[in-house]
């Protein structure tokens, strides 16, 4: 059986979409578990909510800012003092703005690069050395299908492709002080990221082999299992859970165009 029991895991951008789902399932499956976001009410609620399901001690939210590395010391500090230890890390909190090249200004792709790839940096800086101390642990970093192919929101997907090198780059320097750093790389899935574009939800969705956008749960129920020690031979993995997307969109339209599915 998969199981969490006994483990502290942090889980930033926790505070809605996949984040929340992740830390719903987390707590559900025996974590003790810190939100960290910027959205103060939304994350302190999840707190509350998880703590009154699962037990006064459950979940705890902190403030963080992933792009500091002020936040990150806090949120670290704190955790040990209240739970004395900290096993995963998920690197979840992200933000997507649209632009190709001739589009984007050079703040867009700072603020993009800032959350998405220095904000999962930081967040390993910060985690590592306990980890190590206490002989392991498990980090998910949160790319995209974007970062399997070329994308036309230039700064979000090349964010994303930096993740991927960020994520292979730590599992090689921490696997022998037993950390495992993996990636997973959702396709479409129904938050509120997505729900502030409904063309691109459709438009990916029609090219989706699965035929449906994932809910934040199908996203959830693999990070968990990578926190696990179910997952305790895998690291440095990228992982699309994109209902087929990155195996075969294109496949798919060419099939379709040519009656043979
Ligand atoms: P979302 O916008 O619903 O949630 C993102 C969370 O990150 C929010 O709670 C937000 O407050 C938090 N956040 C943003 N900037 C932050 C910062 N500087 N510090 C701390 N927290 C911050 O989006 P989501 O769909 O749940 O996205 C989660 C992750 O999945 C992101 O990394 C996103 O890029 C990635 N992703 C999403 C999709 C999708 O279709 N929704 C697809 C592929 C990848």
């Amino acid at each position: 059986m998969v199981t969490l029991e006994g483990k502290v895991v942090v889980i930033t951008g926790a505070a809605r979409g996949q984040g929340a789902a992740e830390a719903e399932l987390a707590a559900a499956m025996g974590a003790r578990v810190v939100i960290g976001d910027v959205l103060q009410a939304e994350g302190a609620g999840l707190a509350a909510a998880l703590n009154g399901r699962h037990g006064a001690t459950t979940a705890h939210f902190a403030g963080l800012d992933v792009r500091s590395e002020a936040d990150w010391k806090s949120l670290v500090d704190d955790t040990l003092t209240r739970y004395g230890r900290l096993d995963g890390l998920v690197n979840n909190a992200g933000i997507a703005r649209p632009g190709t090249i001739a589009d984007t200004t050079p703040a867009v792709w700072d603020e993009v690069m800032d959350v998405n790839a220095r904000g999962s940096f930081l967040g390993i800086r910060a985690v590592a050395p306990t980890m190590v101390e206490q002989g392991g642990g498990a980090i998910v970093n949160i790319g995209s299908a974007v970062a399997l192919s070329g994308y036309h929101a230039v700064a979000y997907g090349v964010s994303k492709w930096a993740v991927r090198g960020l994520t292979k780059a730590a599992a090689l320097e921490f696997a022998a002080a037993g950390i495992r750093v993996n990636a997973v790389h959702p396709g479409i899935v129904d938050t509120p990221m997505v729900a502030a574009n409904p063309r691109q939800r459709d438009a990916v969705t029609a090219v989706t082999p699965a035929g449906r956008p994932a809910t934040p749960d199908d996203i959830a129920r693999v990070v968990t299992f990578l926190l696990s020690d179910a997952a305790a031979y895998l690291t440095g993995a990228d992982i699309p859970v994109d209902g087929g997307y990155s195996s075969g969109g294109t496949a798919l339209q060419i099939a379709r165009a040519t009656g043979v599915l």
